[in-house]
Formats: structure tokens, sequence, C-alpha cells
């Protein structure tokens, strides 16, 4: 049971590190909405208005900063802390060169391991939002919208401590949930994810589920149990035919069978060499783990990983020359299908039955509520 874990991240700042994996020597800060305070080692240095920029290097450990006009001094820490709760800031890499990014809230320098480490200290649907943006892109409904908050929502109240060690809570890449920035793109992620604010999915168990999701199911999501041997009462397998139509629903892939043949005796398939190629066909109509021929198997894991596949869920078709792979979906396939649910919300679905849909035995949580009522 996990009902000791509830609680409220409502009107908490969350530690985000930015560019986590880049060696970042050398930034310009500037500000694109409302003053920043800028404060070096706590002492309040200066107001940098709209458009003021400020740069920062690294040098023998420790920031060097100065404005436009001047040199400020160098630090272990600097902070840029907005007057309000609707400060937007702007953060340009020099060295590496990297396309500018905006970011709601406050931010935090330092240098860890020869690098700046940058932290956006952050409300939490402002995270939210921005990564509902990178991870779903701009071009779904508002119920998609929700339904994509509220999944964003639980892996971060289920994930708060992943970097803690490191001083701060999640990364921003695909490590803990890709975060590219504040959502810019579509107003309606911003709308979505203050219309779910609080809300979490719990399992029955009243845990945080694994809010999983992936691009296209290809008409049958996966189990958790086969795709990383770790079964969860949610994770089951779901029929979907609301992704079917979309363009990653069905790939092709064609390998010699030359090839196919030295793979499989890579992994100890006994055949013979006269072995007629239609002893290699495969067939999935619903999702299997294994492609076998008569004793000898090998995980679809393996060959997708091997092969560099969109997904698991393939046929085999064979000729004297080459097989061919007849895949469906994208993606591991376990918990929500993105394209079944965006098409979901196009024809009227709410976002509490998408989520349904493709969780069982969820319960949809507000936060706030439980804490309030203490
Ligand atoms: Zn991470
Ligand atoms: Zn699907």
């Amino acid at each position: 049971m996990c009902l000791t874990k509830l609680f409220s991240l409502q009107g908490q700042t969350l530690h985000i590190s930015l560019l986590n994996e880049t060696p970042i020597k050398s930034v310009i800060i500037s500000s694109l909405k409302g003053p920043y305070q800028i404060i070096g080692d706590s002492t309040l240095l200066m107001t940098m208005d709209s458009n003021d920029a400020m740069y920062i290097t690294i040098f023998e450990q420790r920031l060097l900063l100065r404005s436009s006009q001047n040199p400020l001094g160098n630090f272990a820490t600097i902070k840029f802390v907005s007057h309000d709760t609707t400060g937007v800031i702007r953060i340009s890499c020099v060295s590496p060169k990297i396309d500018s990014r905006q970011y709601n809230d406050n931010l935090t320098l330092s240098v860890a391991f020869e690098r700046i480490l940058m932290i956006n200290d952050v409300q939490p649907d402002n995270y939210i939002a921005g990564v509902v943006d990178a991870e779903a892109g701009p071009n779904a409904g508002l119920e998609f919208y929700k339904a994509q908050s509220i999944l964003v929502r639980t892996y971060l109240y289920g994930n708060l401590d992943r970097h803690i060690t490191e001083g701060f809570q999640l990364c921003d890449g695909v490590h803990c949930q890709a975060y590219r920035g504040r959502a810019v793109r579509n107003p309606i992620i911003v709308q979505a994810t203050k219309a779910t604010s609080g809300y979490v999915v719990m399992a029955s168990d009243s845990c945080y589920i694994n809010a999983v999701f992936h691009a296209n199911c290809g008409g049958e999501t996966e189990s958790g149990g086969n795709a990383w041997l770790n079964n969860k009462n949610y994770l089951v397998p779901v029929k979907d035919p609301f992704c079917v139509n979309s363009s990653s629903a069905r790939w092709t892939k064609t390998i010699s069978l030359v090839q196919w043949k030295n793979y499989l005796k890579s992994h100890g398939f006994k055949f013979t060499a006269d072995c007629a190629p239609n002893n290699f066909e495969f067939s999935q109509i619903t999702r299997k783990q294994y492609y076998k021929m008569e004793r000898d198997s090998i995980p679809l894991r393996q060959i997708r990983s091997d092969f560099q596949l969109k997904s698991t869920f393939f046929s085999v078709v064979a000729n004297a020359k080459e097989i061919t792979l007849k895949g469906r979906g994208f993606g591991h396939g376990v918990g929500l299908c993105q394209d079944g649910a965006m098409y979901m919300a196009k024809i009227g679905y709410k976002s509490n039955d998408i989520l349904k849909y493709y969780f069982k035995g969820i319960r949809i949580v507000n936060t706030g509520h439980l804490v309030s009522n203490k």
C-alpha cells in the first residue's frame, strides 16, 4: 500500500536541471517578461528588466557574471528571481551553441563537474505544460492534453527524488521526462494543465501508476510484463481501434534471407542449410512475446532492439531472397497510446475516459483535495 505517499505539490516549487546532458560553459540569460532580481551568493546585485541580458561564463569553478555594461563579479551561485509568478526567462547557450529556450519562473546557476548547472525553480503546472508540449507535440485537442497532463503529473509525483543526490529533482531529458522549456506552441496545453491541476492516477493499491505512454500501439497495447518483466494489473493489453488509421500505425522492413538466417543461428536456432523460406514466416494477429521456429525461440524485444525496429508487433513473410517484417505501431506499446488517445479526444471522449480505457482499474485523484481534507 502506498497511502502514506499522498501529498500535494500545489504552491511548491520544483527544481529541474536544464540541458542536463550538456557541458555548458557559457550562457546569456535575459528576461522576456517582468523584472528579475539577480542574486549572487545571497547578495542582491541588481534588477534585470525585460530585454536586458546577462553573460555568465565558468572560470576556475566560479561563475563570472557581467551585464551588457559592466563586470559584476564572480560567484558560486547566481539566482534569477522573478518579482511575481508570471516571469519568463530566456537561456541562450553560447558554449556549446544551442538554440535559445524560454522558461517560466526562476533560475539558479552553479558549477558542477566543470559545467554550469542550471536549475529551473518552477511551479509544477508550468513544468507539466512544458513536458506535455515536448512529449505530445502541438496539434492535439483539449481532452487529450488533459489526459497527458495527468500522466505527466503522475510521473512527477512518483519521481520527485530521482536526482536528489545531485541537488535537483528531475532532469529535462528522456531519462525523466523531456522538457524543453515552457509550452508556447499551443495555448490549449496550458489550459489543459490548469484544468487538471492536482490530479494524478493511482492504482487499486493506492500507489501512483507507472504513467507510461507511447506513440502508437498498432491496434493492441502491450502488457507491462511482456515489455519489461514488471507486471502491473493496470498495464494489461487493450484492443485499440482508435489509432489504426494513423500514419505511424504501419511499417515494413526488409532484411536479406541470408542475414536473417545468420542472425537466428547466432541465437542458437537449429535449421538445415536448405530450410525453405516459408519456415521463417511468422504471424502476429495479436501481440506475442517470442519469434518461434519449432523448438527455437527469441524474444521479440531482442529482435526489436537488434534491428532498431519501431515495435515488437510485426509479422514475417519470406521469399527466396529476403524476409519482410510487416509491423504495426511505434514504441513499446505499454500504457496510453498517444495516437489512439488523440483520436478518442477528437471524437468526443473525455480525459478520464481516455485514461480509463488504457489503464485498467485506476482512480483519478485530486491530490490538492486530499490534502486539504486532512
Ligand atoms: Zn533524469
Ligand atoms: Zn493504439
